[in-house]
């Protein structure tokens, strides 16, 4: 199975439950109009047909938190937004109960523990310890290289993974992280984890240089550490990273995963096949951005985990003040290129425009 059974039927009850059950106070500034601002509104209506709201819609509930506990990183990668937009509060930590707090806050059944690089916290043991007690799914984001100096503060647990970021081979990869040595230490982390009896991810970012064959190349040669899974993802222009020439265009992204379904049929990639056809563009999906809220030292981030153009002080303010309405791509020109899973992958979990054909694509995707 693509996932443990106790996490798929956790977040198929999660979502059927907040399906049947929104909490109204999240809906508030639903657009229920069938307006051109509806986010659920996906497909034209057809000639003579009368357009209804997406059966979605009013129904906003968080899927996976994306916890930052710090900024700060041993790292300057080239494509890293964080970085540079949080340089003035890089030192800065969120204390261990804030975390706490913030998972319960939210209550998002997945939570993923990013950065900065996470591994520096000096609490990380206890931080993943206290989100397992309250019964979530832990994806921590790492570069791999403290694996080894920490691993003895944490417990392996089937609801929680290492998720290594690499995103190329070894040349490339250094090249992207800006520093040599980077890959071979990452890859000791995962075979360090893996003897442990952890379970270890990979996490890859394409960028316009990026050759679809490397990371075939790659998950090939990860296939030995009997890595669990990996996740992919195209990259994000950053207005924070000055260097327009590594993102991509919808055009680019399409073409980078034309082929990617062969890819994913050989290794144990984790997106979902309906966000693949989105990136294939053969399928539309709208941006749900609230399916992955964001805290991190100065509060909840609005809209995404790439734009802020808000921060709040409780999670509730960021579900019922974001115009949400005002964000994906013809809604804002920032959103235009994006086709990240963190705006676009919610969509697939809440079921938008699946008809039940994709839901049986879905199911045998996770038996897989
Ligand atoms: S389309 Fe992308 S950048 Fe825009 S709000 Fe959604 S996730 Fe954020």
């Amino acid at each position: 199975m693509k996932f443990p059974l106790s996490m798929t039927a956790g977040l198929a009850g999660y979502i059927f439950r907040n399906k049947m059950r929104p909490r109204p106070e999240w809906q508030k500034n639903a657009v229920r109009d069938a307006g051109s601002a509806n986010p659920f509104r996906i497909l034209p209506p057809k000639a003579g047909e009368k357009h209804q709201p997406h059966p979605m819609i009013g129904k906003r509930f968080p899927i996976v938190l994306m916890l930052e506990p710090l900024h700060a990183c041993n790292l300057t990668c080239t494509g890293c937004g964080r970085i540079r937009e949080y340089e003035s509060t890089i030192t800065e930590r969120v204390p261990l109960e804030e975390c706490l707090a913030a998972v319960d806050e939210c209550g998002a059944p997945v939570v993923s523990i990013c950065g900065g690089e996470p591994m520096m916290y000096p609490q990380i043991g206890e931080l993943t310890a206290g989100i397992l007690q309250r019964n979530r799914h832990i994806y921590l984001c790492t570069n791999g290289m403290f694996i080894k100096k920490r691993i003895r503060e944490f417990t392996p647990d089937k609801r929680f993974y290492f998720n290594v970021h690499l995103d190329g081979m070894r040349k490339n990869h250094d090249i992207a992280v800006e520093r040599e040595g980077v890959f071979d230490l990452a890859v000791e982390g995962i075979q360090i984890a893996k003897k442990a009896g952890f379970q270890v991810c990979t996490n890859t970012t394409v960028y316009k240089e990026t050759d679809m064959r490397e990371i075939e190349e790659l998950f090939e040669y990860l296939r030995q550490f009997h890595v669990d899974g990996h996740q992919i993802a195209p990259a994000y222009g950053y207005s924070a990273v000055d260097d327009r020439e590594i993102f991509l265009t919808r055009d680019d992204i399409r073409e980078k995963f034309r082929d990617f379904d062969r890819i994913a049929a050989k290794y144990p990639v984790r997106q979902t096949p309906l966000y693949m056809e989105f990136l294939q563009g053969r399928r539309e999906l709208p941006c749900t951005a609230w399916g992955n809220p964001t805290y991190n030292i100065k509060g909840w981030k609005g809209p995404c985990y790439l734009i802020t153009d808000g921060q709040y002080k409780t999670f509730e303010d960021l579900m019922t003040r974001t115009p949400w309405e005002s964000y994906g791509p013809g809604n804002d020109p920032r959103c235009e290129h994006c086709m990240m899973h963190c705006g676009f992958e919610p969509s697939v979990a809440y079921g938008i425009n699946a008809g039940v054909a994709d839901n049986l694509k879905m199911l045998a995707w996770m038996l897989r």
